[in-house]
């Protein structure tokens, strides 16, 4: 089967990179995070002063920033994962701290930060084979990708997996923190100006409260065989 390009949408915490990662190996994909992008402009951000303690932003300096910020993916052949890099240096661990999660989307919302993240993006995804997943891959990023999936689950259960990625990484958070910084993270998502999270009309809802992942991979790759086999019957 010809590689085709896969977009995972969804709100917070909804296991999207966990099953774009299971895909990406099963399939021979490659997979980009484009979240974690985002949040390596934050840690860029943060660490260089550019965002205070009320959560303000100097955007001017940060747009500004954007041409010194340089943030890539490699692929770790231990793990068999890729790592974020910015300005070569390893962030995987950094960008996932509460500090980035409390800012991330608010950098998400500056015009520039998603021109340059988005050109990234599509540069990085032009030869088919890949899997991205973020907030508005399918709407915007690659919106005639071949297969759309737009994910959710139970809010309790995606906090409660956060909650459970945090202190497996030793940092403890109570469920309430962490539901907090999700639903506001969530609300911010679904309402800024620009390509906000939102289910493309051709998506497809994947609701995992009840499925682990080797059934959600199940779902997924019925999905890719039913495409097939209607191309095949169309043709
Ligand atoms: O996927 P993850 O939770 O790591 O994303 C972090 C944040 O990055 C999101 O809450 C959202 O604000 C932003 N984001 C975005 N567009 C994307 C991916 C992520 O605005 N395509």
């Amino acid at each position: 089967m010809p590689k085709i390009t896969i977009a995972i949408d969804g709100y917070s915490s909804c296991g999207k990179s966990t099953i774009a990662k299971a895909l990406a190996q099963r399939l021979n994909y490659s997979y980009i995070d484009t979240g974690a992008m985002y949040r390596a402009v934050t840690l860029y951000a943060l660490r260089n002063g550019l965002i205070d303690a009320k959560r303000n932003i100097d955007n001017e300096a940060l747009i500004k920033a954007l041409k010194k910020i340089k943030v890539d993916f490699k692929f770790n052949t231990q793990s068999k994962v890729s790592e974020t890099f910015l300005n070569d240096e390893n962030v995987e661990h950094d960008i996932r701290s509460m500090e980035v999660s409390d800012n991330v989307s608010k950098v998400s919302t500056i015009h520039e930060v998603r021109e340059k993240m988005v050109a990234l993006q599509r540069e990085m995804g032009k030869n088919k084979g890949v899997i991205l997943d973020g907030r508005d891959i399918g709407t915007n990023v690659f919106p005639n990708a071949e297969l759309k999936l737009f994910m959710t689950a139970d809010n309790e259960i995606r906090a409660q997996r956060r909650l459970d990625e945090y202190s497996s990484k030793g940092q403890y958070f109570t469920l309430e923190e962490v539901k907090l910084n999700l639903n506001k993270r969530d609300y911010e998502d679904t309402h800024r100006k620009e390509n906000p999270l939102t289910k493309a009309k051709d998506a497809i809802v994947l609701d995992n409260t009840d499925l682990n992942k080797e059934q959600q991979l199940e779902f997924v790759l019925k999905l890719i065989a039913d495409m097939q086999l209607t191309k095949d019957t169309v043709a």
